[in-house]
């Protein structure tokens, strides 16, 4: 190399650099101040408001009202009011007229959206954009579809709505979360009060306008922000009939032992530590894509993560260190930059946790690895982490960790990948990797997990039910499954999702 060429390559950077590439946030008109949505109005709540915050910034975002137990009160009987006197009356083909319309302004403000869910959650514009709230319109248009069809749902001859719904959401995807609980709720025929999660209000309120700008009748959707007191005394109103909880599985567990007895439907979309099954014949390069893909789409803020790589003994090190080079190109930043992989953790409390599970690992004896990416000086942030040498019995191998963190475990035969995958007090999803498909199906036919997806992972469709066994909860949401969580089933068995009939 002559010395001319040496100075140039010192100019050179050693891969491309990225310029930033801010996604430009003029197209939201933010108010200061959200107050609750009751009866298709903006109200102030009786509790004291609260900030949300942009969790790559720590600054606030606007200023959210808090519903306490009387404003719950208020927003129950307006939907109450709604059903009785509107919605209940509506045919399914009006009905399905407004979901209609709701998607379609969705798709309109869809860049809006995307926008706002990012600056409020922290996840990275591109998925926001292109993976939320795309399949929030999707989600509107497919039960929209359903809504004058819901004699063919399987569920008898003309079947009937509950009434109202208490609907209470988490925060990692708000918008989407939103859409699989009042989607199928509407085109069912029943009306609705929903509570989003505390740190990520903001793409409900900005939905609440949507609702209006639809002319959806007043009270049909009813949104009240505020926290855990907020979601309790929603769940434990005496006049919702159906009760739809998508969260943590201890919130969960004291849910169901508190409407237990009292005749309310309910469904629970809880926890999961997802085993993603790598066999040494999978397509190498998707797998890693898929691994990526799995632990590490929206910081792991997934219920259905594939927190636990079980990868076969003879290819771990050529799987782990192909993952340490990809995770190493990662970058990690402003949600609202489109170069951006990795966002912020969506709360200090979130990244406590994350740490704190971590710490327990190395000191557990899991060897730590963790990509060298530059972390911001405000905002929570964690970079991509690997953890081997685990061993089934460590915490980070059996707790939710529901961030960054993937636990790599190995097997000699698919009988033990079957076993460990199994191991676990959850059962919401699955990955399977091998280019073998009788293998595939054999192994998907033995794990207890209610999504098992093949040589990919994180795949959505409104057509297909989604739910889990054991902790991870229980009902469907999606398809034509999901309806039946929000129709009368008298005289109707449920549609099989159980296998061999050992759930
Ligand atoms: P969380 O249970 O703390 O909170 C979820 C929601 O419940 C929030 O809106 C919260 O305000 C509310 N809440 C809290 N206490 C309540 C109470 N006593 N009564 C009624 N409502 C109450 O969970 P989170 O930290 O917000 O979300 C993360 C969890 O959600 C993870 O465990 C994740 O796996 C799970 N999750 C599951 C699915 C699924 O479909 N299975 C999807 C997304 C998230």
């Amino acid at each position: 190399m002559t010395e001319n060429d040496k100075a140039l390559s010192a100019k050179v950077p050693s891969f491309l650099d990225y310029a930033p590439a801010p996604e430009s946030t003029s197209v939201l008109h933010l108010k200061k101040h959200y107050g609750l949505f009751i009866d298709g109005e903006f109200v102030d709540g009786r509790g004291d408001a609260f900030s949300t915050i942009s969790p790559a910034t720590e600054k606030e975002i606007a200023s959210i009202s808090n519903a306490n137990s009387a404003d719950v009160d208020v927003a129950v009987a307006a939907a109450r009011k709604a059903y009785d006197r509107t919605w209940s009356k509506l045919s399914g083909a009006d009905r399905g007229k407004y979901l209609f319309r709701i998607a379609r302004l969705v798709q309109e403000r869809a860049r809006e959206l995307a926008v706002a869910e990012s600056l409020d959650n922290g996840k990275p514009i591109k998925e926001s954009r292109d993976v939320d709230v795309p399949l929030v319109a999707a989600w509107f248009f497919y039960y929209a579809g359903w809504a004058d069809k819901l004699d063919y749902a399987g569920l008898g001859p003309n079947p009937q709505s509950l009434g109202v719904a208490a609907q209470v959401i988490p925060w990692n995807f708000p918008l989407l979360m939103l859409a699989w609980k009042i989607a199928p709720a509407l085109a069912a025929g029943n009306t609705v009060v929903i509570k989003p999660a505390e740190t990520t209000p903001l793409s409900a309120m900005i939905f609440a306008e949507i609702l209006q700008q639809a002319d959806l009748p007043k009270g049909v959707v009813n949104i009240v922000t505020g926290a855990g007191d907020t979601g309790h005394a929603l769940v434990n109103h005496p006049d919702v009939n159906k009760v739809a909880f998508t969260g943590s599985t201890g919130v969960g567990r004291a849910i169901a032992k508190s409407v237990a007895g009292t005749g309310k439907k309910v469904t629970l979309e809880l926890g999961g530590k997802a085993a993603n099954i790598v066999f040494d014949d999978a397509p190498m390069d998707q797998a890693i894509e898929g691994i990526v893909n799995g632990i590490f789409f929206n910081q792991g803020h997934v219920c259905c993560a594939g927190s636990r790589l079980l990868v076969q003994e003879n290819v771990h090190d050529e799987v782990v260190d192909r993952l340490k080079a990809r995770l190493s190109t990662l970058r990690m930043g402003d949600p609202l930059d489109k170069n951006t992989d990795i966002g912020a953790i969506n709360s200090k409390a979130q990244l406590d946790r994350i740490r704190e599970l971590s710490d327990i690992g190395e000191a557990e004896g899991s060897e730590r690895w963790t990509a060298d990416c530059p972390i911001p000086e405000n905002g929570f942030w964690f970079a991509p982490t690997i953890f081997t040498n685990v061993s089934t019995s460590s915490r980070i191998a059996r707790e939710e960790v529901f961030g960054p963190v993937l636990s790599v475990l190995t097997f000699r035969t698919p009988a033990e990948a079957i076993a460990k995958a199994n191991n676990t007090p959850y059962g919401l999803s699955a990955g399977i990797w091998s280019e073998k498909g009788s293998r595939v199906l054999a192994v998907a036919d033995k794990l207890r997990a209610g999504v098992i997806w093949a040589n990919t992972f994180n795949r959505f469709d409104p057509a297909s039910p989604f739910g889990g066994y054991k902790e991870s909860g229980y009902g469907r949401e999606g398809g034509r499954h999901g309806l039946a969580s929000y129709l009368e089933s008298a005289g109707w068995a449920a549609p099989a999702v159980t296998k061999g009939g050992k759930k």
